[in-house]
């Protein structure tokens, strides 16, 4: 997620860390904080500050705290757990001050772990995930601190880059990566630990990628790596020619490829802790509050706008078939102004990246003032729709730079299945039909990275394609929300005109305007609409379209109906749309790519749409 900058070396002046975060600030934070020794390694300083680098900056040069040390470590933070304060900035510590570390990722197990920590006599400050891990490794700390860090990292389940320092073995930093981000940038006579290369280019250009499972231990002269038992492993150094925007995507050419390419971790990230696989359920925190509410709730709607009201749309499809709930689901600019019948057991979902979009918090305020219980998912923690509405759940997609959304569509729909399963087990959904679900969402990460193996054979797919300039995308049931998505960011990022219609629409009236110059992007995974689908696909090649499917693995039959197949994994017919969602990203953004459009920042538009 976020930023991390760690430091050990020649360098005594901790403006250097600022400016290190200040190229991780693309990143996107809440907060920012930094730890330092002074220079007799006998005291640690630190500060933490909600809002922009600058107020750290301010912070720093206004304290009495010397700005010369080493080692040191900065921190931007993205809250996942615990709201945006100071003291649920990082770093974060021990009971004593000893040990303080910064962190990106997410705690899975972290409630279990505190109350045991809390039985044990640790006191806590904050609401977050990560300070447990600080007061692990003090409960470990026998001296060594990597030996602290790899017995604490054995007792978590989740995700993280971790820089930790120790006052009591002061002389080292210690680092460890487990799917977070996390590279050694090796220097003359300093070594460095950063979340991307942004931030030490310049410096260096010589890095170390730590794998999942590894710690790091550097002092300034050297750097060692070692797997959780303490065992060393030999490591190539990287040498990296990028420029600063260069590293700063990644080394994708854009944001928006990073962020597809970052669509299996939105999935795992949206899932990781919440799931109960012996009771086909799903602990969402964030409901407790109103959950034994949600049991009576008899009518639900879901609203959004723009691709979050794609994302509702197919939440409205799962609910209604899996909880039973009666759903509606409609956008946010014309749910405020219509007269929706409300009573006492409705309540509404509100899905929006940002949870700024102002057309979303309209209707928001407006049921709010019935006394309707509203409920959220949103990306942004402390945002004005986390603020406003009475519980809810966070995607956890981490910051999304590019301004027409991907891993953050992807993020809402694996949400609402976790809700529509939580609403389902309060309901009539059966122990193997949870069970069913869930095993088969633990498996969608692994299944979306599949698909992005595909991606050169969708880029070759974009060459063909990208000379019309009309397209229509189909689909029924719940891949009619996903045609509509796909259309949507075709016609964002690349300025084709494209249309996404239900594919039982076609006929009364698209057809009309199908012909040899119109291709049409097919989703047709094999599901209970397949055979539907296949017909409304004649219809178009009777009338001699263009069709690229999407299809199931397997259906080598489909190959003789139409001109290309995109093939996508088998999985539930309603976790689909997370498939079939990845390839259309993919295939708007070749297209885009090739016809050389401003991608990340595409005309007319913005990200966060804050005015109605
Ligand atoms: N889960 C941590 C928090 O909420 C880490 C956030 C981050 O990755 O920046 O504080």
């Amino acid at each position: 997620m976020c930023g991390i900058f760690g430091y050990i070396g020649q360098n005594t002046n901790i403006e250097l860390g600022l400016n290190a975060l200040k190229r991780l600030e693309y990143r996107g934070y809440d907060s920012a904080g930094a730890a330092w020794f002074n220079d007799e390694k006998k005291e640690i300083f630190y500060i933490k500050k909600t809002g922009r680098i600058k107020s750290l900056e301010e912070e720093i040069n206004k304290s009495v705290f010397p700005k010369i040390g080493n080692p040191f470590i900065f921190h931007t933070r993205w809250a996942s757990h615990g709201g945006i304060t100071d003291a649920n900035a990082h770093p974060h510590y021990d009971c004593h001050k000893n040990i303080f570390l910064v962190h990106n990722g997410i705690v899975e197990n972290y409630r279990v772990l505190k109350q045991r920590l809390s039985e044990e006599g640790h006191k806590f400050y904050s609401d977050t995930d990560t300070e447990i891990i600080a007061h692990l490794i003090e409960k470990f700390f026998k001296g060594n601190l990597e030996e602290a860090v790899m017995s604490a990292l054995k007792l978590i389940e989740g995700t993280y880059a971790l820089v930790v320092i120790s006052q009591k073995d002061p002389n080292k930093i210690v680092a460890a990566r487990k799917s977070s981000p996390l590279l050694i940038g090796v220097g003359e006579k300093e070594n460095i630990l950063a979340s991307d290369a942004s931030a030490v280019i310049g410096r260096t250009k010589k890095v170390v990628y730590l794998n999942d499972d590894e710690v790091a231990v550097l002092t300034p002269n050297d750097f060692n790596i070692f797997n959780l038992d303490n065992i060393k492993k030999e490591k190539v150094i990287d040498e990296i020619d990028w420029d600063l925007e260069e590293a700063q995507k990644g080394g994708y050419k854009h944001f928006m490829l990073k962020e597809i390419m970052e669509e299996p971790e939105a999935i795992q990230n949206a899932i990781l802790g919440r799931l109960i696989e012996d009771d086909g359920n799903v602990k969402l925190g964030g409901l407790d509050s109103v959950e034994s509410r949600l049991r009576n709730i008899e009518k639900l709607f879901l609203i959004g706008c723009g691709t979050a009201s794609f994302a509702s749309q197919v939440g409205e499809y799962m609910i209604e078939e899996y909880a039973g709930i009666p759903c509606e689901f409609d956008i946010g600019s014309e749910l405020r102004y219509r007269k929706p019948i409300l009573d006492k057991k409705t309540a509404a979902i509100f899905v929006s990246q940002s949870g700024e979009t102002a057309d979303t918090l309209a209707t928001l305020k407006e049921f709010k003032n019935k006394g309707l219980l509203t409920l959220g998912i949103t990306n942004v923690v402390g945002s004005s729709q986390a603020r406003e509405t009475d519980a809810g759940v966070y995607t956890r997609s981490g910051p999304e730079i590019a301004v027409a959304s991907t891993k953050a569509f992807i993020g809402q729909l694996t949400t609402l299945i976790l809700f529509t399963v939580y609403l389902g087990r309060q309901r009539e959904m059966s122990l193997v039909m949870g069970k069913r679900i869930v095993s088969e969402l633990v498996k969608l990460p692994d299944l979306a990275n599949q698909i992005l193996k595909t991606d050169s054979e969708i880029r070759r797919l974009a060459e063909k394609y990208k000379k019309y300039h009309n397209f229509f995308f189909i689909g029924r049931k719940y891949n009619y929300p996903i045609a509509l998505e796909g259309a949507l960011k075709l016609k964002e990022i690349s300025y084709l005109h494209a249309e996404g219609t239900a594919g039982g629409e076609l006929k009364h009236g698209p057809l009309a305007l199908i012909d040899e110059n119109v291709p049409t992007i097919a989703i047709c995974p094999s599901d209970s609409v397949y055979e539907k689908m296949i017909s409304n696909i004649q219809e178009i090649k009777a009338r001699k379209g263009l069709v690229l499917a999407i299809a199931t693995e397997g259906n080598e039959e489909i190959k003789k109906i139409v001109d290309d197949v995109i093939y996508i994994p088998k999985t539930l017919e309603m976790l689909t749309p997370i498939l079939t969602t990845i390839p259309l990203h993919l295939f708007a953004y070749h297209i885009a790519d090739l016809l050389g459009r401003d991608i990340d920042k595409p005309k007319n538009l913005a990200k966060s749409v804050t005015i109605e």
